[in-house]
């Protein structure tokens, strides 16, 4: 049966799943969702007995109804493959009883590899299905991880190409290294002269840049983002999670129809909505546990239903949730509002006007599902150090936030039900971050390359191929420019 995708703020434009991921985003500002969340059509005795690619088919294949069973097949199998250093591609390890699922075995060793990997192939099939005959130009700003997770995923796919826009002084130096020594002869990697927003802000202009956009045509080429709304990015996150509980049924640690807790990192709200729609698939998951940093936002929601980004912005050592506008949850606020894009529409405007919403009585009683949580700094240096005196794995400070909120759920509610935490980062991305918690003495002075040397010591874990590549890798992008000239060194790359 077909599922068409329909726009979180009008009833009106449907359109296919292969549409809505060529958009990325509708044309209103709203978000694409399915118009119903399907249920899985086989058990999940019968998913455990496929490997990451069998089950990845059987879920994305409910709600990209309009590619045929060899084209999703091609995606999946060129998205999960030896680029992951594991055949498992997301293996869960036990530590201290909780389940960490580990989403960071991808090429450049953070979740977002789960669904970049994947992404791009989805668009160029969906674009061959549409009849678009550009090639698709890739424009993202980023902070750090995203930029290189996409330039890793959209290296060498024929039919696109790739620009990053970074700022200049402010991603750490591993960060930079990755970027700038991306491969692939389709990948642009610009520093900026300017902060993040100044990146993000210049990417929003010329995406709005009709003249552009026109002479762009001319040439055989149009843009379109990997953003993290994009229901290409959102679908393949639901994976895992169907994948996660049917490998604890396999190896017997739970039961049949057996419920577990789903700790979730957060900060757009995409990986811990990918999770809910995996319950509303049929997965049998008792609480989603919406862990945050010191940006609490999500934790005030949850407790008041009150949504409010008026306040201070904090950096934390777990900057991929530094966020205080999380985009994906508009998709759940359309689901709770019962598929209602008016009163959606409206809570969205007044965020925008605003910077706050509140939630009606009916609204906030259907977010049961949910336990809003946060750590702050101390809690997090304090949780890495904990289980790794405890038992000797070592967690990036991402997940120690969802770690440090789960360890604060089961002593408040006493709740036994097994958990899985979703393990966003290896340890070795966040080194500094994470040895100092460890020790912090010891470790200061150390140089970038040491220290991974002496998380592999400590952790017993070999550094990874990501982390081994960059150490002498040439630099191969070394464009600068300043944040007002963002458009010109486009139309330079393209030749325009
Ligand atoms: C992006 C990211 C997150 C947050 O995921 P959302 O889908 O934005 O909630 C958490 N941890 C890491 C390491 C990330 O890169």
């Amino acid at each position: 049966m077909e599922l068409v995708y329909k726009s979180t703020r009008n009833e009106q434009d449907v359109v296919t799943a292969s549409q809505a991921i060529l958009k990325g985003l509708a044309d209103d500002g709203g978000l694409f969702v399915p118009e119903r969340i399907p249920k899985l059509d086989k058990s999940l005795e019968e998913l455990a007995q496929k490997d990451y690619q069998g089950v990845a088919y059987e879920v994305m294949k409910q709600y990209l109804t309009d590619f045929t069973e060899e084209e999703l097949k091609q995606c999946i199998a060129k998205a999960y493959d030896k680029k992951f250093d594991t055949d498992k591609i997301a293996p869960i390890k036990e530590a201290d009883g909780v389940y960490y699922l580990e989403l960071f075995h991808g090429a450049t060793i953070a979740f977002k590899d789960m669904a970049l990997s994947i992404l791009p192939h989805l668009l160029i099939t969906s674009a061959k299905k549409n009849h678009v005959k550009n090639e698709i130009v890739i424009l993202t700003a980023t902070s750090g991880d995203t930029g290189k997770a996409a330039l890793a995923g959209f290296a060498d796919v024929e039919g696109t190409s790739i620009i990053v826009f970074y700022p200049k002084n402010g991603v750490s130096n591993v960060q930079e290294k990755q970027m700038v020594t991306q491969k692939g002869a389709n990948t642009k990697v610009v520093g900026i002269h300017g902060n993040f927003d100044d990146a993000q802000s210049g990417v929003k202009a010329i995406f709005g840049d009709k003249e552009l956009a026109k002479r762009m045509l001319q040439k055989g080429y149009q843009f379109s983002s990997a953003n993290s709304i994009n229901i290409g990015r959102l679908v393949p996150q639901i994976v895992y999670y169907v994948y996660s509980y049917t490998r604890l049924l396999k190896e017997g640690t739970i039961k049949k129809d057996e419920k577990i807790n789903i700790v979730v990192p957060t900060g757009n709200f995409g990986n811990i909505l990918a999770a809910y729609y995996a319950k509303n698939m049929g997965v049998p998951i008792k609480k989603l546990i919406c862990a945050s940093n010191e940006n609490k936002v999500l934790f005030d929601f949850f407790k008041t239903g009150t949504y409010n980004k008026n306040r201070k912005f904090i950096l934390t050592s777990s900057p991929s949730m530094d966020i205080l506008i999380s985009s994906n949850l508009e998709r759940l606020i359309y689901k709770i509002a019962g598929n209602n894009a008016k009163i959606c529409k409206q809570l969205m405007s007044s965020l925008k006007n605003e910077g706050v919403y509140q939630l009606t009585d009916e609204m906030e009683e259907q977010l049961e599902d949910f336990y809003g949580g946060y750590a702050s700094e101390e809690e997090t240096i304090q949780t890495i150090k904990k289980v790794y005196d405890k038992t000797g794995y070592v967690i990036d400070t991402h997940t120690a936030v969802a770690a440090g909120v789960y360890y604060d759920y089961k002593e408040e509610t006493n709740d036994m039900t097994k958990t899985l935490v979703a393990s966003t980062a290896s340890p070795y991305k966040f080194a500094r971050s994470v040895m100092s918690a460890i020790d912090k003495q010891k470790y200061e002075l150390m140089e970038d390359f040491e220290l991974m040397d002496e998380l592999s010591k400590v952790s017993g874990v070999k550094v990874p191929n990501a982390i081994e590549e960059i150490r002498l890798a040439p630099v191969l992008h070394n464009l600068v420019c300043e944040k007002d000239k963002m458009k010109e060194t486009v139309e330079m790359i393209l030749g325009l």
